[in-house]
């Protein structure tokens, strides 16, 4: 028996989820990202449940390596571009695409003498993590276009600030970021500018291509939005087993460190579900569990294979009952502001060692 701790992955919310931004994205080039082993769901479930996506977009070769292999045979975009000389041998074979944020991407092309390489310019339109300054776009393309075998395809742009929650004037509004977009000198340029909060918080972001991600796997891209209101499902659910059940006295403390300290007499379940399967160490008493349809709180500092929560109150949970950690009852936007993060991080975190399950139905 494998431990009683298991990552549902819902190929019908994936699929689902991938027609709500189809629709959201009104005609244009769908790009589904898959870093980060798909968000924590598996690459090989991406691949099978986004076929209708006219391409995946990651940052690791070997994803694109294992795409191939699962006959994944549109197009792959590597959002980061290469990151040595010897990949963009790869990068040929496996028919990718690449982005290209600096110069010295350009100098390794020229050098290695390509026969066909898509090329996408990436804009630095206020983020100021990757990509070429609006200024620069002109002398860039110009150079990549000299070089036999290389093609641009487009512009790409990433906001910093897509989320209704950021509001406010800030140095990289969405509105400051088009702007700067809009000053390129080439203005007939191709663009793929808008991830899943500018797809779906921001219709004035135009372009002829978009990147969805994290909406793709259900989660809202703004916490204080849920995901019923955006209309899409959560597609993974962290659940694990209750394998025992402590009956304390007021007083007596659970787990490591004694943090919790019951004040009544407690019913208190163990959970199999610890930091070791990507449960954030981090997360404070009280933080909501679901089972058998209600919320019991944590009890006690999460150990790396389990973890405790006060079922007093919850007569239904037993020996054997299923625990949510996040999912499809609990948004794991809710539990990640437990402990001062998002979802995102949650999901991708997920670790190998919690076997997947995958779900079909409707
Ligand atoms: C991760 C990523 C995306 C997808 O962002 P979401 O917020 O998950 O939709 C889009 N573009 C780039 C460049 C990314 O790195």
């Amino acid at each position: 028996m494998p431990r009683p701790i298991f990552a549902e992955i819902d190929l019908h919310a994936l699929r689902h989820n991938l027609n709500v931004m189809r629709s959201k994205a009104e005609g244009r080039t769908l790009w589904a990202v898959v870093k980060a082993n798909a968000y924590g769901h598996g690459l090989e479930n991406a691949v099978t449940a986004f076929a209708d996506a006219d391409g995946l977009a990651t940052i690791d070769l070997c994803d694109a390596e294992l795409a191939r292999r699962c006959r994944w045979q549109k197009r792959i975009l590597l959002l980061e571009g290469f990151f040595d000389a010897s990949d963009i041998e790869r990068l040929e074979s496996l028919k990718v695409e690449t982005v290209i944020h600096s110069f010295w991407q350009i100098d390794l092309l020229r050098k290695a003498g390509v026969k066909d390489v898509r090329c996408h310019i990436k804009v630095n339109s206020g983020m100021n993590r990757l990509g070429f300054l609006p200024v620069e776009v002109n002398a860039v393309y110009d150079e990549l276009t000299s070089i036999p075998g290389v093609r641009v395809m487009d512009v790409v742009t990433h906001f910093a600030n897509a989320e209704p929650t950021y509001f406010g004037d800030r140095p990289a509004t969405v509105e400051k970021q088009l702007a700067r977009m809009g000053r390129l000198a080439r203005g007939g340029a191709a663009a793929c500018m808008a991830n899943s909060a500018a797809i779906l918080f921001h219709p004035e972001v135009g372009g002829e291509a978009v990147r969805a991600g994290v909406a793709l796997y259900g989660v809202s891209p703004d916490s204080h939005i849920s995901s019923e209101e955006l209309g899409i499902i959560p597609a993974m659910t962290l659940a694990a087993k209750i394998i025992a059940i402590q009956e304390i006295p007021a007083g007596e403390a659970v787990g490591y460190g004694s943090r919790w300290i019951a004040k009544r007499h407690s019913r208190i379940a163990v959970v199999a579900c610890g930091y070791a399967d990507g449960y954030p160490r981090s997360m404070p008493d009280g933080s909501p569990v679901w089972v058998e349809g209600q919320i019991a709180p944590l009890t006690g500092s999460v150990s790396m294979d389990m973890l405790e929560i006060d079922i007093t109150d919850i007569p239904a949970a037993q020996l054997g009952s299923r625990v949510e950690l996040w999912g499809r009852h609990l948004p794991v936007n809710r539990v990640a502001a437990c402990c001062g993060t998002i979802g995102y991080e949650l999901i991708c975190a997920l670790a190998r060692r919690v076997p997947i399950v995958l779900r079909e139905d409707a």
